[in-house]
This record gives C-alpha cells, structure tokens and sequence, in this order.
C-alpha cells in the first residue's frame, strides 16, 4: 500500500499517492478499444504526401519528414499588433510566433512506436534543426515541441505528427523548470535532474530501460498513473547538442518506451508528449537538463484520468496508483511491438 505525498522537485509542488483506494468501484467514462485498421495512404487526409492542404497548398511527395507552417496557427506572423489597451491591471500582448506541423512519416498508420529506430533518429534530427532555427529568431524566447496522440486528448487528425509552437513567451512548465533548476543549480553545484536521476538510480524500481547514453523511468513524482521521462544521461539544455551516439541512444530509448505502452493493453497508447528544453531568451540556464515527458490520459485500458477538485480546483495532483507497480508493469512489457510480435 502507498498512502503519501510526494514532492515533485521540478515543479516545487506536493503530489498526492493514495494508491490504497485504487479498487474503490468506479463507473467513468470509457475510451473505445477498438482499433479499425489504418490505410498507409488516405486521399482526404491534410498530411498525406502529395494531397492538397485546407489552406490550398499542396504537401509535397515526401518521404521522411515533413515539415510546414500550420494552416490554422494559434501563434503567427500575421497575428494583429495594433491591440486595444485593456482596463486597469489587465495586460494583453500580440501572439506573435510561429507554429509548425512536422509529419512523422509518408505513412498515414506509423506512429512514432512503430517507426524504425533510425527513423526515430532522422526525426530527432529535425527537432534539432527545428530548435536551433526557431530559436534563434527575434522575439522567439521559447519553443516548445509536442505531440497529442489519440482521439481522447483531441486529435484532429491521425497522421502521425507533431506540433511546434515558438513563442515570445516561456510555457509555464519550463519557466518553472528553468527557475527551479538555475536556483538549485547556483545553491549546490548541481543539475537537478542529475540529481533525480541520482535518486532514481538508488531506487532502482522505476527504471525502465537504459542504455549508454539515455534513461527511460516513471519517476518518484509521477503526476499521471504512466506518466514517463525519457532523457539523455549526460547534461544538455537542448536536444541541439546531442551528438549522433546519444541520438541513437535516445531514439532507442524512445521507441522501447512507446513499444512498451502500447504492449500494455495492446493499444495504441494515447498520450501528450513534450520536448522540456531551455528557453532561447538568451538567459542562463546551465541547470536546465533536456527531457521529454510523456503524459498518457489513461488509468486503465477504458478509464481517463479526470481533472477535477484536487488537480483544478487545487491546482495539485491526487494519484490513485503507485509509480513503483506501474513502472514494473511496463517494465515488463516485451520490446518488440504487439503488431510486429506475430
Ligand atoms: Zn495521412
Ligand atoms: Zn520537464
């Protein structure tokens, strides 16, 4: 039984783990399990190579990665700059940016699980780019590098790809991480994520997968029943600097870990994925440590998690299962993806 609280050290906050309730009957709402099968190619579908987007331009005929402007950009160039003053204490500021879609692949079914490791390193490979590029515009002081996956975080389209929104503003999480992580860094010398990592290690439990360069754990302070990190062992702010041996280390890492959460219930495992990098404001931040987090919606195979009382009316997160038990579960998960397994 695990009834605590737990500080999560990166965002300075208490979780609660009240893993002692977790057969309280519950009726929630359920997430279809049935999976219909997924053409490669789709003539309607805004990312397949060759068709024609909403905006009228036509993708090209890919057949790696591709990277375009987002059709209906939440931040943009064209974004108005001649805003009317709001009153008293209220700010606004133009959403000046840039926001991007970067498909995975041609094929319209190959999640990221189900690419090829080498293809998952090409793909690291335009993150790279994608960050260095953005970053070091004017004005952008943050990008942030993410993927919705599945129906029940709001997909609006399956084809396998991400999105990149560069920002005049720092994200809340990474302001909050960058601040955390330079204080502890000027207190005692050390990378805070190094030091999770550290404890992690002395724990053992959570571990999920390592090899020499990368680390895959569901951490002491996991907020979501599998939420995951996955990061490189050595310090880097970005994802910029790895070099080719720890890209390879970290897309092997990547893919085993999505392999294993789809393995779970023999689904496709929905999740949002983010990029935690420094922000490109031109401040220090030799304390930051590149990571992504995965945060998967689901509890159980038919069960969200809700937000409700603790997590919005509060503000703090109130899990009902142990990450030590959900790290062995996917722990022993095979690695070779159910589809590929026959
Ligand atoms: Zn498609
Ligand atoms: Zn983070």
């Amino acid at each position: 039984m695990t009834w605590e609280q737990r500080w999560h050290p990166l965002r300075e906050e208490w979780i609660i783990v009240a893993a002692h309730r977790q057969d309280r009957p519950w009726i929630g709402e359920t997430v279809d399990h049935e999976q219909p099968e997924v053409p490669d190619y789709l003539s309607d579908c805004y990312f397949c190579p060759g068709n024609t987007r909403v905006s009228g331009k036509r993708n090209d005929n890919y057949q790696s990665t591709f990277v375009f402007d987002n059709d209906h950009p939440c931040v943009g160039t064209d974004a108005p700059r001649d805003l009317e003053t709001p009153a008293g204490i209220f700010r606004n500021s133009a959403a000046t940016g840039i926001a991007r879609v970067v498909c995975y692949s041609p094929q319209h079914n190959a999640t990221l699980a189900e690419l090829a490791a080498s293809d998952i390193e090409n793909l690291l490979t335009v993150w790279q780019q994608q960050y260095v590029e953005l970053g070091s515009r004017d004005g952008i002081n943050h990008v942030l590098t993410f993927e919705n996956k599945g129906d029940v975080v709001g997909v609006s389209n399956p084809h396998p790809h991400c999105q990149i929104y560069a920002t005049n503003f720092i994200f809340k999480t990474i302001e909050t991480e960058s601040r955390v992580s330079q204080r502890h860094f000027e207190e005692t010398g050390h990378v805070l994520f190094q030091d999770i990592l550290e404890a992690e290690r002395v724990d053992g439990r959570r571990i999920i997968f390592e090899n020499e360069t990368a680390i895959a754990f569901l951490p002491y302070f996991a907020r979501y029943a599998y939420e995951t990190y996955v990061a490189p062992k050595q310090t880097h702010q970005s994802i910029a600097t790895l070099t080719s041996e720890e890209l390879r280390g970290f897309a092997e890492a990547l893919k085993v870990l999505l392999v294993k959460l789809d393995n779970l219930w023999s689904m496709s495992f929905p999740y949002v994925l983010a990029l935690h990098q420094a922000p490109t404001d031109g401040g220090r931040y030799d304390g930051f440590h590149f990571h992504i987090e995965i945060h998967p919606p689901l509890r159980r195979p038919n069960l969200l998690k809700y937000l409700a009382g603790p997590e919005i009316g509060g503000g703090n997160f109130l899990g009902d299962t142990a990450p030590e038990s959900k790290a062995a579960e996917l722990r022993g998960q095979p690695n070779t993806h159910y589809k590929q397994a026959q």
